[in-house]
């Protein structure tokens, strides 16, 4: 087994649509980025390249790419499983908002990243915790995953088996 982390923030911007795991969250605000601005996926996508040993999504996705402007971070997590070829075993999620309150958006998230993901809704965990009017406060959204993903069978020579003379 193999874990990593991830984490991502972006500015709240009013008027733009807020996307968080791939589903639409009702909102004024949304987040702003080069992409959708889906911190949630972005978080994810660094966590499944840390624990793949595969670096971070700006080597793959760079924000200077006039391509990648305004798309889809569902499409960026596809081409993130792809890279990695990582068979995931869970995942868990932390949404760091003041608003909006997410607790009735958990379902849809789960339901969403699984099926990106290929595996079961229950190995999705999503929270959301407020900063209770502390730090960005109303300005931004900052996201954290864990992920953990099975180790990839690779011709390694197991070392407690060679004899100490080797
Ligand atoms: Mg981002």
């Amino acid at each position: 087994m193999r874990v990593g982390i991830g984490f991502d923030v972006h500015p709240l911007e009013e008027g733009i649509p807020l996307y968080l795991g791939g589903v639409r969250i009702e909102s004024d605000k949304g987040l702003r980025g080069h992409s959708d601005g889906d911190a949630l996926i972005h978080a994810l996508m660094d966590a499944l390249l840390g624990a793949s040993g595969k670096g971070d999504k700006g080597k793959y996705f760079p924000d200077t790419d006039p391509e990648l402007k305004g798309i889809s971070s569902v499409k960026l997590l596809r081409k993130t499983m792809k890279i990695t070829n990582a068979k995931v075993v869970n995942i868990d999620c932390i949404v760091f908002a003041e608003k909006p309150h997410l607790s009735k958006y958990y379902g849809r998230i789960q339901t969403k990243l699984a099926a990106l993901l290929k595996i079961k809704k229950s190995a999705v965990s999503v929270k959301a915790t407020r900063p209770e009017g502390l730090g960005i406060a109303g300005t931004g959204i900052a996201c954290f995953c864990a992920c953990l993903i099975e180790e990839e069978k690779r011709d390694v020579p197991n070392i407690h088996n060679k004899s100490l003379a080797d």
